[in-house]
């Protein structure tokens, strides 16, 4: 990777408020615009990395974008189910800087959210872009990375941001004769509420917390359900304390330190076990059965090893609660993955390329990690941008 092309004035502390640099008049003339660095994702990380970026002295709109795909404030959140209230979510970490406001619990998360987001965004005046979808980034000359947008757009920075979270990519697994199946089949992306199958007969495929609110919503409205998970569920009876917490992290960063796909957060944590689910149990609706071998014109059905049909439940649909995959696609081009399909990372960094950031990713994907990573991008970003800007300086 080339050096920057960039002239700097006088570099301030690596912690200390941003000097802008000046770029030379080539870099501009390759792009629309040109950034110091470029967020992409307005979700939790983006948000708490723009948060960042501003307090140490960048402007929005002209040393920083922020770049986002929705048409609106919220990130994933505004695009959550209607029935996912305040009271079912795990615990929400306010951005950093403005505080959530203990929210009425029967309000909606993708209501309650959403406007919180959107006051952030003003307060802070992060001048959030959107709706702009960035469809790749690209190594350009002179250290540059040029980010083509879906208008067409081509803009230039020196550091991304990527916060992108895992939303957009839900994962769907390849079971045969999933085509046939006559019932309704979706994602938990997709997910209605409850009542739309009240009565019915409903497989929900997954051992995530979204499959157990799906079970539970389902149990609400006197449908008949059959959990269906790989491995036996791990529920977690001790309390999630923060040291409990620090371990988890610990693995998930330990895997992407060594370019491994980071693994969902509850095979690390466990299933809470909570009152409600505990009721749950109690009553039938968490009886956990293997993965089934085939989905049928019917229903769902397991097999012996002759592959005759050993065991059948016939269904009006299967939910699949199968989780989601990092949306990194627009980051192809920069072939950061390693051969074992993960990103290796140091902290928040990209180990193969020290311009690119991933937050929300791996030990950061939760409320909590994303605020932290958020930081920990911008420090080490910036730090490493008045480094190389005051190399091409010397030369
Ligand atoms: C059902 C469910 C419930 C959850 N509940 C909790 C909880 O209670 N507590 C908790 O801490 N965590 C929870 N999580 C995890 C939670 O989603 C994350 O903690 C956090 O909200 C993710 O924030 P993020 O900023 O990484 O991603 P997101 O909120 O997904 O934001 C990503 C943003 O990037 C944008 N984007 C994506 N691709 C592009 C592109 N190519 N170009 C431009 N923009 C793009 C999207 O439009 C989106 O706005 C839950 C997750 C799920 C699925």
């Amino acid at each position: 990777m080339q050096a920057p092309a960039v002239c700097g004035l006088p570099h301030a502390a690596d912690r200390g408020m941003w000097t802008r640099p000046v770029h030379v008049d080539r870099c501009m003339r390759d792009f629309d615009e040109t950034f110091d660095v470029v967020v992409v994702g307005a979700g939790q990380a983006g948000l708490s990395t723009a948060r960042h970026l501003v307090r140490r002295g960048l402007v929005p709109g002209r040393d920083m974008a922020v770049l986002d795909a929705a048409d609106g404030p919220g990130g994933a959140w505004r695009e959550r189910w209607d029935t996912l209230t305040m009271a079912r979510v795990n615990g929400i970490f306010a951005l950093p800087g403005l505080d959530l406001p203990a929210p009425d619990p029967a309000a909606r998360a993708n209501v309650v959210l959403p406007d919180y987001f959107a006051r952030f965004e003003q307060q802070f005046d992060l001048q959030v872009r959107r709706p702009v979808r960035v469809d790749a980034v690209h190594d350009a000359t002179d250290g540059w990375l040029a980010i083509e947008l879906a208008d067409g757009q081509r803009l230039g920075t020196r550091g991304l941001v990527n916060a992108t979270g895992t939303w957009t990519r839900p994962f769907w697994p390849t079971v045969p004769g999933a085509a046939d199946f006559a019932g309704r089949q979706l994602h938990t992306h997709d997910w209605p509420g409850g009542a739309a199958f009240a009565g019915a007969r409903v497989v929900v495929v997954g051992g995530g917390i979204s499959a157990l609110g799906h079970l539970d919503e389902l149990a609400g409205v006197g449908a008949t359900t059959c959990w269906v998970t790989r491995r036996p569920p791990r529920w977690r009876t001790r309390e999630f304390t923060s040291e409990h917490g620090r371990e988890v992290v610990a693995r998930v960063d330990a895997r992407v330190r060594a370019g491994l796909r980071p693994r969902s957060v509850v095979a690390e944590t466990g299933l809470p076990l909570t009152e409600r689910v505990r009721g749950l149990r109690a009553a039938g609706h968490l009886d956990r059965r293997p993965m089934f071998d085939l989905v049928t014109h019917d229903g769902v059905a397991w097999t012996d090893e002759a592959d005759r049909v050993t065991d059948r439940f016939d269904a009006d649909a299967i939910v699949w609660a199968t989780g989601f995959r990092w949306a990194l696609d627009h980051l192809a081009p920069l072939d950061l993955r390693t051969r074992h399909g993960g990103v290796r990372m140091d902290g928040t960094r990209v180990v193969a390329d020290p311009r690119v950031h991933l937050v929300g990713y791996g030990p950061s994907a939760s409320t909590v990690g994303a605020n932290r990573a958020g930081r920990a991008a911008v420090t080490e970003l910036l730090a490493h941008l008045q480094r190389t800007s005051s190399t091409t300086d010397a030369a």
